[in-house]
This record gives C-alpha cells, sequence and structure tokens, in this order.
C-alpha cells in the first residue's frame, strides 16, 4: 500500500522513512521498528506507552499518529512528517535565536505543554531534540517512550524511576526521585534560556557537577538580557515545582500565558501563524 522513499533518521531502536501511500498519495514518516531489537534491548513497555501515548494526542504542535501495523518482523508508526530538522539543529545553526523567534517558539511550545498536561501526561523528557519541525517550520513535539499517564490531575510529584536528559532534568527527579507536570516547566525554563543564549543554563565537565548546579538552582544570565525572558525563565526555575509559573498553585497555564514575555502573542491562532523569517 506504501511506497518507501528517503530515510528521514535513524534513532537507537528504529528507522524513520519517508513512506507515500500509494492510493491517497499521502505522505507519513513512517517509523519502523525490528520487533527482534526491541525485545533484546528490552523496550517493549516504551514501544507500548510511546504508542499509546501518541494515540491520545490530536493537536497541532504534536506529531501525530495516524496508524500502526506490523509484520512477522516489525512494527510499523504511521506518524505525520516533521523534516525540517530538530530544534537543537537550528538553535546550533543560528547560534542563538533572537527575541521574536524565541517567543514565538516558546508560546509554541507553552501551548502543546498545555495541552498535554490537560491530558494528565508528563512528557519527562523534553529537550530541543524532541522537537522537530514540519514544512510550515511548526514544532512537532515527539518522543513520548517515557512519558508518564497520570490518573488524577497529577499536580503532586509521585516517584519516577526514569531520568530524562542531564542538562534538563529538573531538582525534584534528583533529590526526590520524584516528577510531575511542573518537571516540564522545568525544562521549558531551560529550553527557553537555551534559545536566547545557544548555552544550556546549567552546564559543567560532567553529568554530577551538572546535578549539582540543578538542585541548587546555579545559573547565570548573560548581561543585556531581556528583562522579560529574564523575569519568564527565573519563574520557571524554581526549585519547589509548585513555586513554578504555569503550575495549578500558580494560577495554570493563564498565568503562564499571561506573562509579559508573551506580548503580542497570538494564542488562538499560534497554528496558524507563519513562523519568523529568520527560520
Ligand atoms: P532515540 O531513542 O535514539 O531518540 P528512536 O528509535 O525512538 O530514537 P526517534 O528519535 O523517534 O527514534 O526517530 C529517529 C530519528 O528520525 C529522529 O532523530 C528524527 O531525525 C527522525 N524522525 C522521527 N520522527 C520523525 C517524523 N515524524 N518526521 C520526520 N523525521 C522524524
Amino acid at each position: 500500500d506504501f511506497r518507501f522513499g528517503p530515510t528521514l533518521g535513524e534513532g537507537s531502536y528504529s528507522t524513520v522513512i519517508l513512506a507515500r501511500e500509494i492510493e491517497s498519495g499521502r505522505e507519513y514518516a513512517m517509523k519502523v521498528l525490528e520487533k527482534r531489537h526491541i525485545m533484546r534491548e528490552k523496550k517493549v513497555p516504551q514501544v507500548e506507552r510511546e504508542k499509546q501515548v501518541l494515540s491520545r494526542l490530536d493537536h497541532p504542535f504534536f506529531v501525530r499518529l495516524y496508524f500502526t501495523f506490523q509484520d512477522t518482523e516489525r512494527l510499523y508508526f504511521g506518524l505525520s512528517v516533521a523534516r525540517k530538522g530538530e530544534l537543537l539543529s537550528k538553535i546550533k545553526q543560528l547560534g542563538k535565536f533572537d527575541l521574536e523567534c524565541s517567543r514565538f517558539y516558546t508560546a509554541q511550545i507553552v501551548s502543546a505543554l498545555q495541552h498535554l498536561h490537560s491530558l494528565n501526561i508528563i512528557h519527562r523528557d523534553l529537550k530541543p531534540e524532541n522537537i522537530l519541525f514540519n514544512d510550515k517550520m511548526q514544532i512537532q513535539i515527539t518522543d513520548f517512550g517515557t512519558a508518564k499517564e497520570l490518573k488524577d490531575s497529577g499536580d503532586e510529584p509521585r516517584s519516577s524511576s526514569f531520568v530524562g536528559t542531564a542538562q534538563y532534568v529538573s531538582p525534584e527527579l534528583l533529590k526526590d526521585k520524584k516528577a510531575c507536570k511542573s518537571s516540564d516547566l522545568w525544562a521549558l525554563g531551560c529550553i527557553v534560556y537555551q534559545m536566547l543564549t545557544g548555552q544550556f543554563p546549567f552546564k559543567a565537565p560532567n553529568e554530577y557537577l551538572i546535578f549539582q548546579q540543578i538542585v541548587n538552582c546555579k545559573y547565570e544570565f548573560p548581561e543585556d538580557f531581556d528583562p522579560n525572558a529574564r523575569d519568564l525563565i527565573s519563574s520557571l526555575l524554581q526549585l519547589d515545582p509548585m513555586m513554578r509559573l504555569g503550575s495549578s498553585s500558580c494560577g495554570g497555564y493563564e498565568k503562564l500565558m499571561e506573562h509579559p514575555f508573551f506580548t503580542g502573542i497570538d494564542w488562538e491562532n499560534l497554528a496558524n501563524q507563519a513562523a519568523p523569517k529568520t527560520m
């Protein structure tokens, strides 16, 4: 039913190939996973979780899962195509983003997180490598293999054996092995800082030292840093998850979206707006 084209990317557990459905002419990013490899690497629960979570998401800023099927050797996930690369590559390519561009993409990530958290799902590994771009240069958040579906509103931190990526991991996870929706807001703070400076807020020669900086919330802003951006990042990088802007105890997403950094953002029409020219 499909004609396979070029490879779009390779991960540790999959190859993603551009595929065209012959009858409809529609394009998909077909994620192909070798069953033997998934079982050998004990990744069955992760693959199941990815399918389960992706199939619940129907929002313009997430990679969309249209269908899955399998043959004797492989699993196939039919995903929306996000072929314009990762946010990380774009930051590296430009060195850093200007204010307009950072505001635009921060708003898209906030809108995506609002949707995710309204479904009581925590991403747990939000980072610029997991934020892809589609042809319209809109973000497409991906990688739900380590996401967590909560049974209730999930504002209270709860046990988590999973630790994400060093530079974006939250202090509550490092100190108490607990994660909550607010842990994604910490990662957001790190990503906004990275877009505006091209650097991680918490950087050190090894993971242990990075973790020390995180649990002490030790980071610095460059001189002449935009005051609204500084205030936003400081409000997200709060050690106490309940004190983070965007958490339900701090007025939720409404309050976050009202922050002066977002002045001029048309939240209702974000998905229809053209990306800034610098992109
Ligand atoms: P890992 O665990 O190593 O991150 P994985 O096996 O889960 O990898 P993905 O990260 O999902 O695989 O995908 C591998 C690569 O394929 C990505 O880095 C990206 O370049 C590309 N890719 C993934 N999803 C899409 C998509 N929807 N559209 C276009 N390219 C994609």
